[in-house]
């Protein structure tokens, strides 16, 4: 059976633990990156280094991208201008807007290319272990013609043909996950400001931000539109999140976020919903009907 083979064009930590699993799996591999020493590691393990992204890209029928942003996969591919892309697959785990993946499959395709949109929900050092798993979305047929490959990475969850559709549901789990994060942070700070450490704050962290209870209970309500307030109304909310502001400040920590948390709450209550859940909240941070 001949080897199979993939280039893979970006190597921070992300697009490293690509190649690096890539070659675990027997794959012949060819790598570009803009800062060339970000290569030798792999170069040493049997990757091939090619001299532009052009070569790059016409070593193999599919090319992983995974560059900061689609700002770099232009350039990129603006480097590779005279590129036979021609039958050629890129599969860009590039995290950027849906806009510009749209954008960027539209191009590929007057090159005669095809463009798998990727989003990849994993760290690095996650890449190629059990469970890890990766949003996509565009033609099918290129998706099927290179889900082993794909499979090498993570698992595949594929969204649809439209090429945007992977960059959203991207963009909405880092729109939970970065607030989340900053939330954690946030109160991090508040803990140490009160001398409790991180180890001690740590398995009471883990059981406030499960959240799925609140997930599977509201998800069906939002979607039949029922902001019954029998379990929780938008003015215990408010003044909860006021709780929480009073406390950040007198501990002397920083309170625009939760500043920020109230404010939505005020808002919903002043538009005459303080006696609806707060998932009214969706509604009311929405476009407007
Ligand atoms: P980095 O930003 O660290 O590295 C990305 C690569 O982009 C580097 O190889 C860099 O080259 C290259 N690059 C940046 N600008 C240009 C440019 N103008 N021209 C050519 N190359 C350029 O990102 P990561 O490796 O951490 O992540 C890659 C992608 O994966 C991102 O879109 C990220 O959002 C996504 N992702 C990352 C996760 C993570 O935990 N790291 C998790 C899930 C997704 P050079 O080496 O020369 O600087």
């Amino acid at each position: 059976m001949d080897t199979p083979a993939v280039t893979v064009i970006g190597l921070g930590p992300m697009g490293r633990a690509m190649a690096a699993a890539y070659l675990e799996r027997g794959y012949a591999v060819t790598v570009w990156n803009r800062t060339p020493a970000r290569a030798d590691d792999l170069v040493a393990r049997g990757a091939r280094r090619a001299a532009t992204p052009a070569a790059a890209l016409e070593a193999n029928r599919l090319a992983v991208v995974s560059l900061t942003d689609y700002d770099a996969l232009d350039a990129v591919l603006e480097q590779a201008g005279g590129a036979d892309l021609a039958g050629r697959t890129v599969a860009n785990l590039t995290s950027d807007t849906p806009r510009r993946a749209r954008e960027a499959a539209r191009r590929l395709a007057e090159r005669g290319a095809a463009h798998i949109t990727g989003g990849v929900q994993v760290p690095p050092p996650l890449i190629a272990t059990p469970g890890a798993a990766t949003y996509y979305s565009g033609p099918a047929e290129a998706v099927e013609a290179h889900r082993a490959a794909l499979e090498v990475l993570t698992e595949v969850d594929y969204l649809g043909a439209d090429p945007g559709l992977a960059a959203l549901y991207y963009q909405i789990g880092m729109d939970m996950f970065w607030t989340s994060m900053l939330s954690y942070l946030h109160a991090q700070a508040v803990a140490r400001a009160n001398g409790i450490s991180a180890a001690d704050f740590l398995p009471r962290a883990r059981k406030t931000l499960d959240l799925g209870y609140f997930l599977d209970f509201y998800a069906p309500r939002i979607d039949a539109g029922d902001h019954a307030g029998d379990v929780d109304r938008l003015t215990m909310g408010a003044a909860s999140m006021a709780h929480v502001v009073h406390t950040a400040a007198d501990s002397g920590v920083d309170t625009g976020l939760p500043e920020a948390v109230l404010a939505a709450f005020r808002r919903g209550v002043e538009a005459g919903h303080g006696a609806d859940s707060l998932t009214r909240l969706v509604e009311v941070l929405g476009p407007r009907e």
